[in-house]
């Protein structure tokens, strides 16, 4: 690609970012579609965030992804955020129209776009899910999953207070779902509580038999932790108790397959990693960005990347 006076810029701000798979899939999706425009990374510590926003503002940039550890602070630093940005709390695309700056959060939907291409999950009013996490990415899954209108969804934390924090946000603006909050290691029974990140301790009796009952009816488990980035194992799901016919999506895609998918296929489930959903929410983007629609693009850049890598 030639780039000249007229070429546009997007990029991603992240601490770290060099590590981000958006610049290889954004700009594959601006090649394919002859858009004269190219993708970079921005490292920016949180002490240059305002600058940086700024910055967009005034360099014209013309959208930019936004990720680690800023998607929550960049909202005040925006001129407007969509209502479902807005109610997950966090922003991770930005679209600059004439320099006024609008925050969305891709992320709910490249959750559901990759749940129906990945695992041909449709959701409904019937369906039972569990959530394992209470961060911006829970949130986010949360939100989406909750416009959806599944019956209820139960999250599962490490820091129990955070899980109930979501609970106790969201059951007034979703009323049909039915919301409940756990703690992580409250549900595990000692037999199965291998220690996953060594952050897993024994619970109560009242507690396991909780989670028990919702592992026999969910229909999904959705892990949103970062258990399984750094290969660590994901030895503490009670598999004998879930719903036969489950599926398990981890948001996870550092390895291949990650942690959670091999302990669940090992198992008999049908699961997949989060490399769909990154994908999905990145081609979500550039749609905001372009209007123009790049289906199966980004996810095809990313697989080409991974074979080469594991090539290596
Ligand atoms: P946050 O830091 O906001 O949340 C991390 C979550 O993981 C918290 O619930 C935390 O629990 C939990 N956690 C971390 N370590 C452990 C541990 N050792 N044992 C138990 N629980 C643990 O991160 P995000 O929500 O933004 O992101 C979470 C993951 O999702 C990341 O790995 C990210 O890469 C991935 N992600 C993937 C996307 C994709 O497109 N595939 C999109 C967005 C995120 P606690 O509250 O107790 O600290």
């Amino acid at each position: 690609m030639q780039i000249d006076g007229a070429t546009s810029v997007y990029g991603i701000i992240g601490d770290p970012v060099a590590h981000s798979l958006s610049p290889l899939m954004q700009n594959a999706a601006f090649a394919a579609k002859n858009i004269p425009a190219v993708y970079v990374a921005f490292h920016v510590a949180s002490t240059g965030l305002a600058a940086a926003v700024a910055g967009l503002r005034s360099l014209g940039v013309k959208g930019a992804n936004v990720t680690i550890p800023h998607k929550e602070s960049v909202c005040p630093f925006l001129d407007a955020i969509d209502s479902s940005a807005e109610l997950i709390g966090a922003v991770n695309t930005i679209v600059n129209t004439a320099g006024q700056l609008v925050g969305y959060n891709t992320d709910g939907l490249g959750l559901l776009r990759s749940l129906k291409a990945d695992l041909n999950v449709t959701l409904n009013a019937t369906s039972e899910v569990i959530i394992l996490g209470a961060g911006g990415a829970a949130r986010a899954a949360v939100v989406a999953l909750a416009q959806q209108g599944v019956r209820s969804i139960t999250i599962l934390n490490r820091s129990e207070h955070r899980a109930q924090a979501l609970v106790a946000r969201y059951s007034g603006v979703f009323p049909q779902v039915t919301f409940r909050a756990l703690n992580f290691n409250s549900g595990l029974p000692n037999t199965h509580g291998g220690v996953a990140g060594g952050g897993f301790n024994d619970d109560s009796t009242s507690n396991c038999k909780q989670l028990t009952n919702f592992l026999k009816k969910c229909h999904l488990i959705v892990n949103s932790t970062s258990i399984g980035l750094s290969g660590e194992s994901f030895n503490v799901l009670p598999w004998e108790d879930v719903n036969k016919k489950a599926v398990v999506f981890d948001m996870i895609y550092a390895a291949q397959p990650t942690p959670l998918v091999s302990a669940a296929t090992t198992a008999g489930f049908f699961a997949c990693d989060g490399l769909g959903m990154l994908a999905a929410q990145g081609e979500a983007a550039f749609e905001l960005w372009t209007g123009q629609c790049v289906d199966g693009l980004m996810r095809a850049a990313l697989e080409q990347h991974v074979a080469v890598m594991a090539s290596c």
